[in-house]
């Protein structure tokens, strides 16, 4: 590994401002699961490091009525997993950590760098995106908020500029009659990265027609993907067995897997078919239930 300069800062300005000043070639470490790999592999040679993880202001998760749940970068999987905020108002996202990874990873790798790394095999953005997250975005030139579906370009590619960080992950609060579902499938025994993961979201509207409708496939391309021609498909109608069937077969033709270890692209794409109609039909009952 090559020498580098290491800095701790402790305020979010202090951090961008150091971010703008080493002009492309400083970059955040959190909880550094993915950049420790980089670094030690040589694929990644920052001059300098931040470290982010002594800024107070990015950890905790808190609930506020109207705004819904808000996430600190910094908050780790593990954290995401067992806290009881989350458990009461969002527990399919305790659901969803349980299957990340190891609980080693999931002790040390934050929130926010599984979502600003723009690593193609994770579970986390799907879920959030179905959610209709938003990202908060801190620079030395002030803060925006984005739509997490917007942030992804190509793998390991997003909008964030050199100067930005990560503060929050907001999800707005969640309508009532609302069922959501998520569903990963990993090829391997072993504690693995998923191979396809999708996550689906109906809230329903009179006659249990389905109202707002997300479905959103992970790991089968560049960067997490809304199938929109299966949404538009399903919005409106009541769901039945075959209108789940269709919509699986529609996100198969929207979506562009890569042959892999994984499996191939085919086997991929048959995988996205089946997930998505069970995650349909499964966000459907449990919305028809609440
Ligand atoms: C063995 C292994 C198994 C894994 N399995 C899974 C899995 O099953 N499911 C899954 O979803 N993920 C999985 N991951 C991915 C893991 O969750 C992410 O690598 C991790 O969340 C990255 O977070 P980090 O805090 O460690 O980021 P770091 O490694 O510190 O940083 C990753 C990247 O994000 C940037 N970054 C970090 N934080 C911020 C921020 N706040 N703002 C802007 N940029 C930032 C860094 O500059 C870097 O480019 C796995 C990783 C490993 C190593």
């Amino acid at each position: 590994m090559k020498p580098f300069e290491y800095l701790e800062p402790t305020t979010v300005s202090e951090a961008c401002a150091l971010l703008k000043k080493g002009g492309g070639e400083a970059r955040v470490f959190a909880g550094g699961a993915l950049m420790t790999i980089l670094m030690k592999e040589g694929l990644l040679e920052p001059k300098t490091l931040i470290n982010i993880k002594r800024i107070s202001g990015l950890k905790g998760i808190d609930f506020h009525p109207q705004e819904g749940l808000a996430i600190g970068a910094l908050v780790t999987h593990h954290e995401l997993e067992t806290s009881g905020i989350v458990k009461e108002k969002l527990p399919i996202l305790c659901a969803v950590e349980k299957d990340v990874a190891n609980i080693r990873v999931r002790s040390m790798a934050t929130v926010g760098g599984n979502l600003a790394s723009g690593e193609p095999l994770t579970d986390l953005p799907q879920v959030f995106i179905a959610l209709d997250a938003r990202i908060k975005i801190a620079s030395s030139s002030g803060e925006r908020v984005m739509p997490l579906e917007d942030l992804y370009v190509d793998y390991y590619q997003t909008r964030l500029a050199g100067d930005e960080i990560v503060t929050q992950v907001i999800v707005p609060p969640v309508p009532e009659r609302t069922g959501i579902e998520y569903i990963r499938f990993s090829s391997s025994s072993v504690v693995d990265k998923p191979c396809v993961g999708v996550a689906t979201r109906i809230s329903l509207g009179p006659q249990r027609l389905c109202q707002t409708v997300r479905i959103v496939l992970g790991c089968v391309g560049p960067t997490p993907l809304r199938a929109k021609k299966a949404e538009a498909l399903v919005a409106g109608k009541p769901l039945d067995p075959k209108l789940a069937e269709e919509a699986g077969a529609v996100a198969t033709g929207e979506c562009s897997p890569v042959s892999d270890l994984r499996g191939s692209e085919r086997y991929k794409r048959a995988v996205v078919g089946v997930l998505v109609r069970r995650a349909l039909a499964q966000a459907y009952e449990s919305a028809s239930r609440s």
